[in-house]
């Protein structure tokens, strides 16, 4: 239990993935934790479908893989196609990665935040306070304090450490006087979520069709969802690509038969990484510290990592087992392993994101060669669907939409 002169041992500020994940370890711990998030509810928006086995491992250690088991099904391969089909790239999906569990999962993101938040409800060593915003902080040698608002008005938190979990926009990052640095990857997409009816014709494999017409990410999405990335186009705005009529056109040419339009949004994908992950008692985890396109699906399992190896360490540090030093650790360790898969995303961002036709006959004509000749590793194209195929090589090739 934390010092009598302490709120809590640790307060976590948001509680998206991450911080959920990073209470859920702290606690398990048996350190005591207090974790504030500005919203009542979990963020509806479509974001993360994708995690992998260690991430699996992660959430078999907090006792929830049945739960995300529902909500999941294991990844399929993916594939990179031009707009008349020929295969640029492909990955397998490993069934069973070295932890025993398949490569990677795809998931619905909801549905695992609510599974880790009802964790935090079955921890006494966790308090947890909805609609309870971060406003500023003040640290010295001993002890973080937060002034925090909410419900109840405004009101303080003092804490031994401070862990912002409170994403891309991070008022605990700019409470540090937090900076990131940019890999200049800046790209506007719109992001459709459908829900998939008995009968729809949906692809079997994840896909990329590097189309310069209109770069465009069809994945799954967990059971009976399916995914859609339409990259924007110039004139494009955020207004109009939202409207039903325009995703309908949009989806027509997959030809999928019963699917439903469940969530939509318009992100920027692009890649930063905190200078600093830590100053003195506060530390940034997940989008606070790190953003990646979503082209790995990476971003919420680098956040999740994050959390793993900052929990055992804040842990020690609070039983006076080590020196808050291995603190300095966490971003050291943290910083290559996330800006590996920034560097791998962007990579993959730069092979999709080509709307220059010419550029984009450049590109093909590199990749295709090498992808037919075994040197990337070619996955039969039946695996997907025949319509999905001609839909992608016919209708699409023949500017549908
Ligand atoms: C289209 C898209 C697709 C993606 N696909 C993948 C994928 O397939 N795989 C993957 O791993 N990642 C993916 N990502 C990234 C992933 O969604 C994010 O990395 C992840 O959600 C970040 O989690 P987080 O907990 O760090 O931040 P968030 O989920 O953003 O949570 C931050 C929380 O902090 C709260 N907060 C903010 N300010 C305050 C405040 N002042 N006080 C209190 N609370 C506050 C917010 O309300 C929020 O709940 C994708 C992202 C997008 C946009």
């Amino acid at each position: 239990m934390p010092d009598d002169a302490f709120d809590c041992d640790v307060l976590v500020v948001g509680l998206g993935p991450v911080g959920a994940a990073t209470a859920a370890l702290l606690a398990r711990r048996g350190v005591s934790v207090i974790a504030i998030e500005r919203d009542t509810v979990v963020y509806p928006l479509p974001r993360a479908v994708h995690f992998d086995h260690e991430i699996m491992r992660l959430f078999q250690q907090l006792g929830i893989v049945d739960e995300v088991a529902r909500h999941s099904v294991p990844v399929p391969p993916y594939e990179f196609r031009t707009a008349d089909g020929d295969l640029l790239m492909s990955f397998p999906a490993d069934l069973e990665a070295a932890s025993g569990w398949a490569a990677g999962y795809m998931f619905h993101q909801p549905s695992l935040e609510r599974a880790l938040r009802d964790i935090l409800a079955t921890e006494p060593q966790v308090a947890v306070r909805l609609g309870w915003r971060f406003e500023a902080l003040a640290q010295d040698a001993d002890e973080v304090t937060a002034r925090i608002n909410g419900p109840e008005g405004p009101a303080e938190i003092r804490a031994r450490y401070l862990v912002g979990c409170d994403g891309a926009s991070s008022p605990v990052r700019q409470a540090i006087g937090g900076t990131l640095s940019d890999y200049g990857f800046d790209e506007p997409w719109l992001v459709v979520d459908v829900s998939v009816q008995p009968g729809a014709r949906t692809p079997a494999v994840n896909l990329q069709v590097c189309d310069p017409e209109r770069p465009t990410t069809c994945v799954m999405a967990g059971p009976g969802r399916h995914r859609w990335e339409f990259m924007l186009l110039p004139g494009e705005t955020t207004d109009d690509v939202l409207k039903d009529g325009f995703i309908e056109r949009l989806l027509l040419p997959w030809d999928c038969g019963a699917v439903e339009i469940e969530r939509r949004a318009v992100y920027r994908f692009h890649g930063l990484v905190a200078e600093h992950w830590r100053a003195g008692r506060v530390l940034l985890a997940g989008d606070a510290a790190h953003q990646t396109p979503p082209f790995a699906g990476q971003g919420m399992c680098s956040g999740i990592r994050d959390a793993a190896n900052l929990a055992w360490k804040l842990d020690l540090v609070l039983a006076g087992k080590v020196p808050d030093a291995i603190l300095d650790t966490y971003g050291a360790e943290r910083a290559p392993n996330v800006r590996q898969a920034i560097d791998f995303s962007v990579g993959l961002g730069r092979v999709i994101c080509v709307p220059d036709p010419t550029a984009a006959a450049e590109r093909d004509a590199a990749m295709i060669p090498a992808a037919s000749d075994g040197q990337m590793i070619a996955i039969s194209s039946r695996r997907i669907p025949a319509v999905a195929l001609r839909n992608v090589c016919g209708n699409r090739a023949r500017g549908a939409h």
